[in-house]
C-alpha cells in the first residue's frame, strides 16, 4: 500500500480512534498495556512516514497534518494519540536535519517498514533539563557506544529505534550534545521501574538502562541544539497540544451529552449545566485556537531556520505548551462539574475519570515550572 495523501491522514486517523483505539481505550488503561492493536493499524495504513516528504516515499504532510491526525485519535485514546505524537516529533527530527548516509537508509526503513520510533532525552539526575546530558557518546574508529540512566522511555520495549540525547564527547559539557539514533539491533534496555501511572498508562513507558552501539553515521551531523530550537521542541510542544486538545474535547463532548439529554427530559427549561457549558465551550475554543495556531505557525516558518531558532520563536512555543497543559485541566474539571455523579463513576458513558487522569499527565512532560523558568531567561536577554 501506498502513503496515502497528505489530507487524508486526519480523516485515516479518526477512524482508526473511533473503531480501534476508541474500544480498547479502558483495557489499555487498566491493564497498562501497549495499545498494540491501534498501532498496527495506523502501521497498516501508512501513516508512520507521513511528514516523510512525497518524493521520498511519505505523504509530504505538514504539522497541521500530523496535528489533525493526533487530535482525532486523543479523543478516543489519548495513549495512543501520545505514542502517535511522540513518533512524529523524533520523525521530524530525522526529515529535517541534515541526514548521513546510514540516516537516510534509516528514513527509507521508515517509509518502506513502518518502523515506531521512541526517545530518550530526560536522564537520572538530570530530570527533565532536556539541554543538559550527564551520559556522553564514546567513539571507537566508526563505532559508537553509549549507556544512558533513563527515568522514562515511552513504549521502549516496543520501539524499533529510540532517539537519544548525550554529551558530544567524554569530554563535552554536559550542554553540548549529540543525538543519536539507537537502532533495536544495537540496543539493550535493562529495565529500572515500573509504569503503574495516574495518567498516560498505555504509553508503557518505565524507566531503562540504555546500552547502544552501532556505526557512528547514526549520530546526526547537527547539534542537538539546532534540533532541539528548530525542531524537537516546536513539534513537541505543537502535538502534545494536540493529545491534550483531543482530552478536552472528549470531556466537552460528553458534558454537552449530558446537557442536552437534561433538556430532553424536561422541555422548556434551560438546564443549569448549560450555562457552564457555554463557558467550556469558549475554553475549548481558546485551546482549539492555541494548538492550530502553533501547528499553522511553525509550518509558515519551517524552512526559515532562523526564524525558528529565535528566542521569540521558543517563548511562544514554550506558551503553547503551558497554555494546552493548563487548559486540558482545567476544562476536563468544568466538564466534570456539569456532568457531575455520572463523570465522577468509573466507566458508564459519561464517566471522566481517565481524561481526569491523562489531563495532570501534561504539565509534568518536562515541568511547567522548568518551562517558565526558560521563558522567563529568555525574556530577560531579548529586545522586542
Ligand atoms: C506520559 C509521559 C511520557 C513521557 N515519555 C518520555 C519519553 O519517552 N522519553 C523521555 O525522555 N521523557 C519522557 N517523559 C518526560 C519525563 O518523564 C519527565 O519530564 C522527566 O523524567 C522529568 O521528571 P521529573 O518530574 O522528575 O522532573 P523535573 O523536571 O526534575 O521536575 C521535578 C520537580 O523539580 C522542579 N524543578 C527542578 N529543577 C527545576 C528548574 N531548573 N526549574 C524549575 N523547576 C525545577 C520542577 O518544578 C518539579 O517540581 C514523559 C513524561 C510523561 C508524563
Amino acid at each position: 500500500m501506498s502513503a496515502p495523501a497528505s489530507n487524508e491522514i486526519a480523516a485515516i486517523a479518526a477512524t482508526i480512534g473511533r473503531d480501534i483505539a476508541g474500544p480498547a481505550a479502558a483495557d489499555v488503561d487498566k491493564n497498562a498495556r501497549f495499545p498494540i492493536e491501534a498501532i498496527t493499524a495506523l502501521r497498516e495504513a501508512n501513516l508512520m512516514s507521513a511528514l516523510v516528504p512525497v518524493d521520498e516515499g511519505g505523504s509530504g504532510a505538514s504539522l497541521v497534518e500530523v496535528g489533525e491526525a493526533v487530535f482525532g485519535l486523543s479523543q478516543h485514546c489519548a495513549s495512543t494519540a501520545m505514542i502517535f505524537a511522540m513518533h512524529h516529533i523524533q520523525v521530524a527530527c530525522l526529515v529535517r536535519h541534515e541526514r548521513t548516509a546510514e540516516l537516510q537508509k534509516l528514513q527509507d526503513q521508515l517509509v518502506a517498514e513502518q518502523l515506531l520510533f521512541g526517545s530518550a532525552t530526560t536522564e537520572k539526575g538530570i530530570g527533565g533539563d532536556v539541554r543538559s546530558s550527564t551520559c556522553a557518546v564514546e567513539r571507537d574508529g566508526d563505532t559508537f557506544t553509549l549507556v544512558k540512566d533513563a527515568p522514562v522511555i515511552s513504549y521502549g520495549e516496543y520501539a524499533d529505534v529510540i532517539f537519544a540525547t548525550a554529551r558530544r564527547t567524554p569530554d563535552s559539557p554536559p550542554s553540548d550534545q549529540s543525538f543519536v539514533a539507537c537502532l533495536k539491533s544495537g540496543l539493550t534496555l535493562e529495565s529500572t521501574s515500573t509504569w503503574d501511572t495516574l495518567g498516560f498508562r498505555g504509553t508503557c513507558s518505565p524507566g531503562f538502562v540504555l546500552s547502544a552501539t552501532g556505526p557512528t553515521s547514526l549520530i546526526f551531523e547537527d547539534s542537538y541544539s539546532d534540533i532541539s530550537a528548530q525542531t524537537m521542541l516546536p513539534t513537541a510542544h505543537t502535538l502534545w497540544a494536540h493529545v491534550w486538545l483531543g482530552i478536552a474535547t472528549s470531556a466537552t463532548n460528553k458534558a454537552r451529552e449530558f446537557v442536552r439529554g437534561a433538556a430532553r427530559r424536561a422541555p422548556g427549561t434551560t438546564p443549569p449545566g448549560a450555562i457552564r457549558l457555554a463557558d467550556l465551550m469558549s475554553h475549548l475554543q481558546q485551546f482549539q485556537e492555541t494548538a492550530n495556531g502553533a501547528a499553522r505557525r511553525f509550518d509558515e516558518l519551517a524552512d526559515d531556520r532562523t526564524a525558528v531558532s529565535a528566542a521569540r520563536f521558543a517563548i511562544m512555543m514554550n506558551g503553547v505548551k503551558i497554555s494546552a497543559s493548563t487548559l486540558v485541566i482545567e476544562i476536563v474539571s468544568k466538564a466534570l462539574l456539569i456532568v457531575g455523579i455520572a463523570g465522577y463513576r468509573d466507566g458508564g458513558k459519561f464517566g471522566l475519570g481517565l481524561q481526569l487522569r491523562d489531563s495532570y499527565g501534561g504539565a509534568l512532560m518536562v515541568n511547567n515550572d522548568r518551562i517558565a523558568l526558560n521563558t522567563a531567561q529568555m525574556l530577560l536577554v531579548t529586545k522586542g
